[in-house]
């Protein structure tokens, strides 16, 4: 008894020479903490909040690191390289609650261990995406309506042949939609889509098709020579690419309800996308709306709820009455005797907004209707028909 008690002392004087690897610590503090301390040293363990992802650090957090050890760090039972700071590759483990778990020592002469443990939510799956497209494929002169599912909360993004989508949302699957005007020269179709979860999680979609051709009929027009400047190429270029600066805007969420209404009552008198040629003229111009048979002074209604956007008179065109109806989604009423509302008015669907007119140019009294969608011109008459998305 007297031995050990000589060596104890020696120990603690040998301690005390040695010195605290502790700065704060006296010698002979520190060499009487070694040889008496029976308290298991204080231990947590710090990981980072809520649902993780990829790599992830726990720190292990003890009141004076030089005094411990990590001497055993386990992730469901299974160990992993100790440490202060215990990194973890989330990847590598099932989705769900993750039990971290670390044993510490401390250096006194009773080697005194404690425990600690966390738990962590971790969250490696992306979204599962899917695409629905209607029509099955992207087709000349339409509209395709783009459904997109995803099996959790996520952020989309994505685009058709690199013109950003403006996807809308909805409950069963959000949308876009896009359009294909005749003559598009590009034959090839893509889309991507990518799917962000909160964790950061991503699933990316990116499909080819090849683009659907539309075969239109073409027909000879004979026009009074009092028409023939608005024959002029130019004329109809200028205007067009003005017009193309509304088209190519997306102003906000879709604003309207069920099928489009046909805005004049009238038949059918010509078809969208007629190739056509004038008087002498070899050069071809695309029908781009369709025309329904009026009368002058005829009530034209809006096809559905929009904001106005463009009230005036055009050369082609003629008075012409511009709507937007949002997600990119315009119509445009053309040849115009008189409009009744303004830029900047909200219009209900089958408000009166204008009257048939033969302005511009056009050989009779009837109302032109075009549609556009994400800046390409498309046949209108499926939007009467089909309830988009
Ligand atoms: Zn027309």
């Amino acid at each position: 008894m007297v031995r050990f008690f000589l060596v104890l002392v020696a120990l603690v004087v040998l301690v005390a020479l040695v010195g605290p690897p502790v700065l704060g610590w006296s010698p002979v503090g520190y060499a009487l903490w070694w040889a008496t301390n029976t308290t298991p040293p204080e231990v947590a363990l710090r990981g980072p909040e809520g649902v993780v992802r990829g790599p992830v650090d726990v720190q292990v957090i003890v009141p004076d690191p030089d005094l411990v050890d990590v001497v055993q760090a386990t992730v469901n039972d299974t160990p992993i390289p100790p440490g202060m700071v215990l990194h973890l590759d989330t990847q590598a483990l099932p989705d769900g609650e993750q039990r971290v778990r670390v044993v510490v020592r401390d250096h006194s002469l009773h080697r005194n261990t404690a425990s600690a443990e966390t738990t962590l939510q971790t969250d490696n799956t992306p979204p599962a995406l899917r695409l629905e497209l209607q029509p099955a494929a992207p087709t000349e002169g339409h509209t395709l309506v783009l459904r997109i599912y995803t099996d959790q909360d996520a952020d989309l993004s994505g685009d058709v042949d690199g013109r950003p989508l403006a996807i809308q949302p909805g409950s069963a699957f959000r949308w876009a939609v896009v359009g294909f005007s005749p003559d598009t020269p590009e034959r090839t179709v893509h889309i991507s889509l990518s799917a962000s979860d909160p964790v950061g999680n991503i699933a990316k979609l990116a499909q080819t098709y090849d683009l659907v051709r539309t075969e239109y009929p073409s027909e000879h027009l004979d026009l009074p020579a009092d028409l023939e400047p608005l024959l002029d190429p130019q004329v109809r270029a200028d205007e067009d690419a003005r017009l193309a600066e509304i088209y190519q805007k997306i102003s906000g969420p879709a604003r309207w309800e069920g099928t489009f209404l046909q805005p004049a009552p009238g038949e059918v008198t010509t078809i969208f996308g007629i190739s056509r040629t004038y008087n002498a003229h070899t050069y071809v111009v695309r029908h781009g709306g369709v025309d329904f048979a009026a009368y002058i002074g005829d009530d034209v209604h809006a096809a559905n709820n929009a904001v106005v956007v463009f009230a005036g008179k055009l050369q082609v065109h003629g008075n012409t009455l511009i709507l937007d109806h949002g997600a990119g989604v315009y119509s445009t009423y053309a040849h115009l005797s008189d409009i009744l509302v303004q830029p900047g008015d909200e219009v209900k669907k089958g408000d009166v907004v204008a009257h048939v007119g033969g302005t511009g140019l056009s050989t009779g009294p009837h109302l032109h209707w075009e549609l556009w969608v994400a800046g390409a011109n498309v046949d209108p008459l499926e939007w009467t028909q089909r309830d988009i998305p």
